[in-house]
């Protein structure tokens, strides 16, 4: 039986149907995000502005990491068109708060699944569709630090990124390779 050549393309992060992102309820993993930010921010007495807000809806439309000018395309403010400075800020202000999370080695951002508890990152980039998976991963990052300690380094920052193939695409692989 002849392979039918259609394409696996993945939703575009506009489209309505994006709610069901890579087999999983992406519109739950959204609004517990939503409702968590509004919900730290208020116990911290700091504000999620619409603008701040928007970056971070804009931001959870997937897994995928976004890049700040892709970003800065897609925010409507409600008066003229965003500033970057601003979009920059929002940036900023959600990392912070540790509301997302920027992926250095694509110079990118996700929103952060466990913004309410502190954590270091384990972060599973694919290169096929982009998504990035955030694991805690107590045990790499206790190792780490044991390595750090012995070396008298003082970690700043501590994140670490791994580039693969994700189990979805490795299931069904897209058959057009953009990378
Ligand atoms: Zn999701
Ligand atoms: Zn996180
Ligand atoms: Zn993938």
């Amino acid at each position: 039986m002849a392979f039918p050549m259609q394409l696996t393309v993945f939703p575009a992060p506009t489209s309505p149907t994006a709610n069901l992102d890579h087999g999983h309820d992406h519109g739950g993993c959204r609004t517990k995000a939503l409702q968590t930010a509004e919900q730290l921010c208020n116990n911290r007495g700091v504000r999620l502005t619409p603008m701040r807000r928007q970056v971070l809806e804009l931001i959870w439309e997937s897994h995928r990491a976004i890049k700040a000018y892709d970003l800065l395309d897609r925010i409507k403010p409600t008066t003229g068109t965003a500033k970057p400075a601003t979009v920059y800020r929002a940036l900023d202000f959600l990392l912070e708060q540790g509301l997302i999370h920027k992926v250095e080695s694509l110079n990118a951002f996700i929103g952060c699944s466990f913004s309410d508890h502190q954590h270091q990152q384990l972060l599973l980039t694919c290169i096929r569709c982009l998504e990035v998976e955030e694991r805690p991963a107590a045990g790499v990052m206790e190792a780490i630090d044991r390595e750090l300690e012995q070396a008298a380094f003082i970690i700043h920052h501590k994140a670490i990124e791994i580039h693969g193939i994700c189990i979805r695409c490795a299931k069904h692989p897209p058959i057009t390779a953009t990378i």
